[in-house]
């Protein structure tokens, strides 16, 4: 609130203590500069004015306004002798102001600090707006700063808040200037200048005064807020609340992200199951899974007491399930379990095994196939098996989960919620199948050393035409793998859609 302008205008208005004739009416102040600007002072000081102090600054419409005046020393202050070459005897003291209290503007040569503590808190017993002073140097460039030495008061600058007016300082000429003028406008109409005019064309009472008003035009930064720096506002604002928004999206997202790694590593959601990622088997997992010789011995329809009765190629399923109940289904009480415990074959080739000759591979499920079927089926194509859809993956592997995942396990879910569609129950076969793998052991012989090599020798010997299955198996392959709709991912969007989603990665 730094002073730009200081403007000086004459004004007549009326005696309040005259209530008799045709005086000035006493709400009504006239400016007589404004109206006939011959006839009367008028000032206009613009720029070359130093700020000391915005204590208190009081405007209307970014102007502060009053009567300028002297104010008054006390009788006894030796200012009063120092003063006496600035301050003509006839300048305007409040004593020539009208009794009641308009706002006032003081001014006051700075001839030392003392002379300047003595009119300040003077002036704070009067009704000021504000206070204008200058160096009686009588010069008309700028004052000194507002941190120079020659506003030292020797308090520490305590001078500027203690007194509850702005006080400004404006060039030494303009206030020597002002005190003359000061000086013409103290008396009575008849001794003012340009009175004969100011009486023939205004016609007041001679009781009416004129005095000095003076106008200063304060800058208001909170008014003259420049374009650029409220379009950079806006822009500020536009930017943080969009930061905000995708940090919290960001955030929600990287939390869903971690519970959808927890859940996956917990086995509690099969990522390829829902149709969501395809996720091949890592080689060397895949032959840590045991090889054998496939065993199967006829059933003996004559022998009840024994425990391997496996129904063959499937035609007898039912007879095993119903006949005569063998003391393991007693005990096991598992319908299901004789249909499953017999496989005669690979259901990714369709290929019967050989009893004694064919070496297969048993999964944790407990589904077995030929070795070259299920390696390439789970190392290329998928991680479920290919019978029963337990994921092969090892315990707590977690792909890298990407945002697309996690909406896309968030989507499966909810219409999985509203029945929309069947998910595969992979869970109910896991349970199933761990209790029929311990079983069927009895069956199947291991391979003396399941590794890998030996089971390629053993498997060459029997079946040298099997080395690596053939296109219809392959295609079968595809058939058996569980369809992963990938197109539906990040990848198939827009470009501008993936750019949004990376920012606003949402908050489902
Ligand atoms: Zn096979
Ligand atoms: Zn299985």
């Amino acid at each position: 609130m730094s002073l730009q302008a200081v403007r000086n205008v004459v004004l007549l208005f009326s005696n309040p203590s005259w209530t008799d004739g045709h005086s000035v009416p006493s709400t009504i102040l006239r400016n007589i500069t404004a109206l006939s600007s011959q006839i009367a002072y008028s000032e206009d000081l613009l720029g070359n004015i130093t700020t000391l102090s915005t204590t208190s600054v009081t405007t209307s419409n970014g102007v502060v306004q009053g009567l300028l005046y002297v104010p008054d020393l006390g009788v006894n202050d030796s200012c009063q002798a120092l003063a006496e070459p600035y301050i003509p005897q006839n300048v305007t003291r409040q004593v020539n102001l009208p009794t009641t209290s308009y706002n006032l503007i003081a001014l006051a040569p700075w001839i030392n600090a003392d002379c300047t503590q003595s009119f300040l808190a003077s002036a704070r017993l009067d009704p000021i707006r504000g206070m204008l002073v200058y160096l009686p140097d009588n010069s008309t460039s700028q004052p000194p700063a507002v941190d120079d030495q020659a506003w030292d008061l020797g308090d520490g600058g305590a001078w500027r808040t203690t007194n509850r007016y702005p006080i400004y300082a404006i060039p030494g000429a303009s206030g020597a200037e002002m005190m003359r003028q000061l000086s013409l406008y103290s008396g009575d109409l008849s001794q003012v200048p340009f009175s004969n005019q100011i009486m023939s064309i205004y016609s007041p009472n001679p009781a009416d005064y004129v005095r000095v008003w003076t106008e200063l035009t304060v800058a208001t930064v909170s008014t003259t807020l420049p374009l650029w720096a409220f379009i950079l506002i806006i822009f500020g604002v536009i930017v943080i609340v969009i930061g905000t928004t995708s940090m919290l999206m960001h955030l929600v997202q990287s939390r869903r992200r971690a519970s959808l790694r927890r859940r996956v590593t917990r086995g509690e959601v099969n990522l390829e199951a829902l149709g969501i990622k395809r996720l091949p088997v890592p080689r060397d997992h895949i032959e840590t899974f045991p090889l054998f010789t496939y065993n199967y011995d006829p059933p003996l329809p004559s022998s009840p007491t024994s425990t391997n009765v496996l129904p063959k190629k499937g035609r007898a399923l039912s007879d095993a399930s119903q006949g005569p109940s063998s003391p393991r289904n007693d005990a096991r009480n598992e319908t299901n379990e004789t249909a499953i415990n017999y496989q005669p074959t690979c259901i990714i080739c369709l290929e019967d095994f050989e009893s004694r000759k064919t070496i297969i591979r048993e999964l944790p499920c407990g589904h077995i196939y030929h070795p070259e079927c299920i390696d390439e089926f789970l190392s290329q194509l998928s991680s479920l098996c290919p019978s029963c859809k337990s994921s092969m993956l090892p315990a707590g592997y977690c792909p890298k989960i990407t945002n697309s995942m996690v909406r896309r396990e968030f989507g499966t879910r909810r219409l999985r919620s509203s029945g929309t569609i069947i998910h595969v129950d992979v869970e109910g076969g896991r349970r199933r199948l761990s209790s029929w793998s311990s079983s069927v052991k009895k069956h199947i012989f291991p391979v003396s050393s399941p590794k890998p090599e030996e089971a390629v020798d053993l498997e060459e010997q029997p079946r040298g035409d099997r080395l690596s299955p053939v296109e219809t198996t392959r295609d079968r392959m595809q058939d058996l793998v569980v369809p992963v709709d990938e197109t539906n991912s990040d990848d198939g969007r827009p470009q501008w859609k993936r750019a949004a989603l990376k920012v606003f990665p949402g908050f489902r």
